[in-house]
């Protein structure tokens, strides 16, 4: 029977997962691997890269996937280039569903910068303590910075080489404000560095950082590749759904799988 593809790793992905499966959809939520013990989707589970966008082509046309929600997090930019080059090339209609990037508000420091290498860059001038709150993967962009002691704050130990005066914090959200502000006092921090996840989960440290007048240096989201795009789980849910009846009504006119190309035109 053909399926959904969820390419997950995101609270919305395993939220989309649960709507669907609670629906009756069938769903395979898709996971890179990289957490040690991630929180599972309810419904089938994938896990591993596909092998590039030719890897993710072969897999929808060999499990017979009638819809693709690229769900990821909006800083997997190398995952969302492969959905959309592969569902073009397989002919596969493709949503992405991206959280809305976060917004500033009065009171905020704010120093917007396009990727994490501009951030080791700036934040000399900000502060001598400051808390780094990115992706595992991202923190060898700052391991030449030696002017910063860094807070490392990651889900889980990140990938070397590392800044040369550091802490590892290894926690995961959500969060909530008091807790932040509790880290930024003991560790005595002064800039808080980020990348603009978006999202209610690990919000509370910009919260946290306005309340103490710190700077926070924000690193801008990578280019969409031009996927249409929506916000919700529940836009997410309804489209999912729409080709999930059309996929079925597809197979019930050619159950034995053949296409009306095939049929006798009468
Ligand atoms: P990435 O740089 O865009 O992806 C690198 C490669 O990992 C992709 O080319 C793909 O390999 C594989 N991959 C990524 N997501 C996958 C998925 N859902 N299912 C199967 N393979 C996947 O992404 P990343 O930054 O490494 O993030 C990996 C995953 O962690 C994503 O699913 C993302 O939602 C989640 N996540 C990322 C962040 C972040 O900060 N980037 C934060 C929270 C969660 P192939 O080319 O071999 O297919």
């Amino acid at each position: 029977m053909s399926a959904l593809l969820i390419l997950g790793g995101t609270a919305e992905a395993r939220e989309l997962a649960g709507v669907l499966h609670s629906r009756g959809v069938p769903v395979v939520s898709s996971l890179a691997g990289r957490v040690a013990a991630p929180r599972l989707p309810p419904g089938e589970v994938r896990i591993g890269g596909f092998g590039g966008p030719e890897g993710l082509s072969r897999w929808l046309a060999e499990h017979d996937v009638f819809a693709v929600v690229d769900a990821t997090h909006p800083f997997a930019a190398r995952m969302s280039a492969s959905a959309f080059e592969a569902c073009a090339s397989a002919g596969v209609p493709l949503l992405r569903l991206e959280r809305p990037g976060w917004r500033e508000r009065p009171g905020d420091r704010w120093h917007w910068v396009d990727d994490v290498e501009a951030a080791a860059d700036a934040v000399g001038g900000l502060g001598p303590r400051a808390l780094l709150a990115l992706g595992r993967q991202q923190v060898a962009a700052f391991a030449g910075v030696d002017s910063t002691w860094f807070l490392i704050r990651s889900v889980g130990p990140p990938d070397p080489p590392l800044p040369p005066r550091h802490e590892l914090l290894l926690d995961r959200g959500p969060f909530t404000v008091s807790g932040e502000l509790g880290v930024l006092d003991e560790h005595r921090i002064d800039v808080v560095i980020t990348r603009d996840s978006g999202g209610d989960q690990t919000v509370a440290k910009l919260d946290a950082a306005r309340v103490r007048g710190l700077p926070v240096v924000v690193v801008r989201r990578p280019p969409s590749p031009g996927t249409t795009a929506v916000t919700t789980v529940a836009e997410a849910a309804a489209w999912a759904s729409a080709r999930a009846e059309g996929a079925a009504a597809s197979e019930e006119s050619s159950p034995d799988g053949s296409r009306d190309l095939d049929s006798p035109s009468g």
